[in-house]
């Protein structure tokens, strides 16, 4: 890329993404955006690196720009969701990559940024003789905010949504097969952002978190940084038909279930229910889902896995993300 095609992309940024925040004083355009704030700010970075966090032979470009924001926004719903919400895009582009290829990532930035209402403020591109890489800084407005140290025992443990299609939908594009619903699960995942404000507007979580590395590693953060165990019931744990019923998994859709990452579902705890649940979202008009899958107790950092008449401790291992 040269000077003028810099000039021209970023021109070609500014026009196209739409703006959905009302605190940008200056955006793209000068040395630096200008936001004018009085409330808490929640703010996060996330890097996504070809060959570390996904394969062009895998992905489409479309979907790692997509990706490359959901992944970006799940750390804002974990944090019990915001408003306003805007971002900075870095661009490392190789020599590799097509112009066409650009603006296809570009749209699939523009679809997640779209879709969550999501303004992007400002950012940086520069050629690069490594990787491709995407860098978003993200953030948000808000009054509350949820952590991950603040479970504490009786409280009860719940998902947002099914757990173990990204990690198995991740072995299947491994062994080939490039289409199907796990791998669609897998390359194109929601954020539950609009799950966690509502949540968050009804005082639910006591603490909350993302699942990035997997259940069960995730769980651990909460537990650890908390100083509490944890006991779930494989019985409750949502799985999907397309995950119990896929064929060439070399592991238990429960495995996918406790060690596959990505699914960038939300697992948080609550004294205020101690059963599945659901939640009206006047905005949006729809109904979201809550899954009950265990209780935080009073022990140390350790989690109880009920299989049927067993009772196991487990620990998380480790997950690579592609
Ligand atoms: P500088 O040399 O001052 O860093 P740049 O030419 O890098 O300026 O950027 C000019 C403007 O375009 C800035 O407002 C910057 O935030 C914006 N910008 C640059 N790259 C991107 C990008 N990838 N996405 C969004 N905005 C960008
Ligand atoms: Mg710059």
């Amino acid at each position: 890329m040269n000077i003028t095609s810099e000039f021209l992309l970023i021109d070609d940024i500014k026009s196209s993404f739409n703006k959905y925040s009302s605190n940008v004083l200056c955006g793209i355009g000068d040395d630096s955006a200008v936001l004018s704030n009085t409330r808490n700010i929640l703010i996060s970075k996330d890097l996504f690196i070809e060959n570390i966090h996904f394969k062009r032979a895998y992905y489409s470009p479309y979907e790692i720009g997509q990706k490359s924001l959901i992944v970006n926004i799940s750390d804002i719903a974990a944090m019990g969701g915001g408003e306003d919400i805007k971002f900075l895009l870095g661009l490392a582009i190789p020599e590799t990559i097509t112009n066409e290829e650009i603006y296809e990532i570009l749209e699939g930035i523009k679809n997640a940024a779209d879709t969550y209402k999501i303004s992007l403020i400002g950012g940086d591109l520069s050629r690069t003789k490594g990787p491709l890489i995407l860098s978003i800084t993200i953030m948000g407005n808000t009054d509350k905010y949820i952590k991950r140290d603040t479970a504490r025992p009786g409280e009860s443990l719940f998902l947002t949504g099914y757990v173990g299609n990204s990690g198995a939908g991740m072995e299947l594009l491994q062994k080939g097969h490039l289409k199907g619903s796990l791998q669609f699960s897998h390359k194109r995942p929601k954020a539950r952002i609009f799950e966690a404000n509502c949540l968050s507007k009804h005082d639910i979580p006591a603490s909350m978190i993302d699942i990035s590395d997997g259940m069960v590693a995730d769980l651990y953060h909460i537990l650890k940084t908390s100083g509490f165990g944890a006991e779930i019931y494989s019985a409750s744990i949502p799985l999907s038909y397309e995950l119990r019923d896929a064929a060439g998994l070399d592991n238990t859709p429960d495995e996918y279930a406790l060690y596959g990452g990505e699914d960038y579902e939300l697992i948080f705890t609550t004294n205020k229910h101690n059963e599945n649940f659901s939640l009206y979202d006047e905005e949006r008009e729809l109904y979201y889902n809550f899954y009950h899958i265990g209780k935080i107790i009073d022990e140390k950092p350790v989690l109880y896995y009920f299989d049927k008449e067993r009772k196991y401790s487990i620990q998380p291992k480790g997950y690579t993300h592609f």
